[in-house]
């Protein structure tokens, strides 16, 4: 996969050229239409087909109590052992006997290590203008929820949503983007009447593990375990991952917590500000108890690439397809000419990406013999191939190809867009 990605132009190392930045990595062309994809795929679901959401868009950089509320500067730690021997950190939870799993080296005594990733603000590097590079994007939400409930005039049970970079000094760094540094979330916090908390749990659970069968992750590849008592966060109340079954194990894709009101109560004793909801309508006051899916971006595309990926036999040849439902593909066409020195063919190919251009990505690409276009557009994804013959010079028609089935279909030149625009809204 890692090696499919960078050829393919989805995933590339962070600063490649100069050796690489451990667990930081960059969207490649194809990555960045994926990203971009999924991102409105889930905003759709959340904040347009849903009215009972709205989303936001936060800073990065926070005031610093903002962490101290949260309970990130004293519990957001990992506890840590070094090799005396070859210099490499592990986590205490990763070690099994008394020496280095790697090279039987002697261990240091363990030590608390904060995984906040820090800068300083202002001119003057000092502690009064440190500050944090947010590690969830969750906080934004809880200091902003006044102001939504204000500004929409919003009445509980609803939520808010965002997407955005979130920032982590992870120790163990493997796995390609599963864990990175610098990384994605799609989150929501969906404030609820303390008490109907329960319920509103269980529907979230339910829904978010349904949304990623709705965009074409295999059930069985999918599960949902939920945490012992001992396992959860100082302020989660239950917690459910939903975890898919990559290579390396079963792993967490989004964690869905019952964090109860501790949140909003502690910026409510932080910063002095009354955080109180009032309900109107039966005259009660009360600070509202978040449910809370929070996804990794990156981890989900992971995911999505690595359910996709299928090798086919097809007339003895091996065919590599990516399945990628139809709203992720990052190209949703490809126009082939046939004969790459006919003008007038070269000419209608153009012309048929240029109409396409207005709805979706598509690419046009005449750089190869038409098999082995195919096979690069199988390759990444793309749902449709349109060619363009000889014949379609005089009967007007286009040869369009399904990406799964390999089905075939002419379709008069003039109705390509709206036979694609059909097919791909489905
Ligand atoms: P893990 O136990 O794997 O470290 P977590 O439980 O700390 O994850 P959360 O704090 O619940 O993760 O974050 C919510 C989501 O953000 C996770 O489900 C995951 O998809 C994503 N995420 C968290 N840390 C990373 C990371 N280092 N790289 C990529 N995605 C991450």
């Amino acid at each position: 996969m890692v090696s499919l990605c960078k050829r393919r132009g989805f995933i590339f190392q962070s600063s490649e050229i100069y050796g690489g930045l451990a667990a930081t990595w960059d969207y490649g062309p194809l990555g960045a239409e994926l990203k971009r994809n999924l991102k409105e795929a889930w905003w759709r679901s959340i904040v347009y087909e849903r009215d009972d959401i709205e989303g936001l868009d936060c800073a990065i950089l926070m005031r610093p109590e903002t962490w101290m509320a949260s309970g990130h500067v004293s519990n957001f730690e990992d506890t840590l052992v070094d090799c005396k021997g070859c210099k490499k950190r592990f986590k205490i939870e990763h070690i099994t006997g008394k020496k280095c799993p790697e090279c039987g080296g002697e261990l240091t005594q363990p030590r608390q290590f904060n995984m906040m990733l820090k800068t300083h603000l202002g001119p003057i590097e000092d502690a009064t203008s440190l500050t944090y590079l947010r590690p969830e994007t969750a906080q934004g939400i809880f200091v902003n929820f006044k102001n939504v409930v204000d500004s929409m005039r919003r009445k509980v049970p609803f939520g808010i949503a965002q997407t955005g970079k979130s920032f982590r000094n992870e120790v163990t760094t493997k796995s390609f983007t599963f864990r990175s540094r610098e990384f994605e979330q799609m989150e929501i916090e969906f404030f609820v009447k303390p008490g109907t908390d329960e319920e509103w749990y269980s529907k979230w659970v339910a829904e978010r593990f349904e949304w990623y069968v709705k965009f074409g992750m295999r059930k069985e590849n999918l599960r949902m375990r939920q945490h012992r008592k001992e396992e959860l966060a100082h302020y989660a109340k239950a917690c459910t991952d939903i975890e898919y079954n990559f290579p390396f194990g079963w792993s967490e894709l989004e964690g869905i917590a019952n964090r109860t009101d501790f949140d909003l109560k502690q910026h409510g004793r932080l910063s002095g500000k009354d955080i109180e909801y009032f309900d109107d309508v039966t005259n009660e006051r009360y600070i509202p108890y978040v449910i809370e899916p929070s996804g990794g971006i990156d981890r989900s595309i992971l995911a999505f690439l690595f359910d996709a990926y299928r090798e086919e036999k097809v007339k003895d040849e091996k065919r590599v397809v990516l399945g990628l439902h139809k709203s992720l593909a990052p190209l949703k066409a490809a126009v082939l000419p046939l004969l790459r020195n006919r003008p007038d063919i070269v000419e209608l190919a153009h012309k048929i990406t240029d109409d396409l251009k207005k709805d979706s990505k598509v690419r046009y690409d005449d750089t190869a013999s038409i098999g082995r276009l195919y096979r690069r557009q199988d390759e990444v994804g793309t749902p449709y191939c349109i060619t363009v013959d000889v014949d379609s010079l005089t009967d007007r028609k286009v040869t369009v190809r399904d990406r799964d089935t390999m089905k075939q279909d002419r379709v008069e030149v003039s109705k390509v867009r709206d036979y694609l625009k059909e097919r791909l809204e489905r």
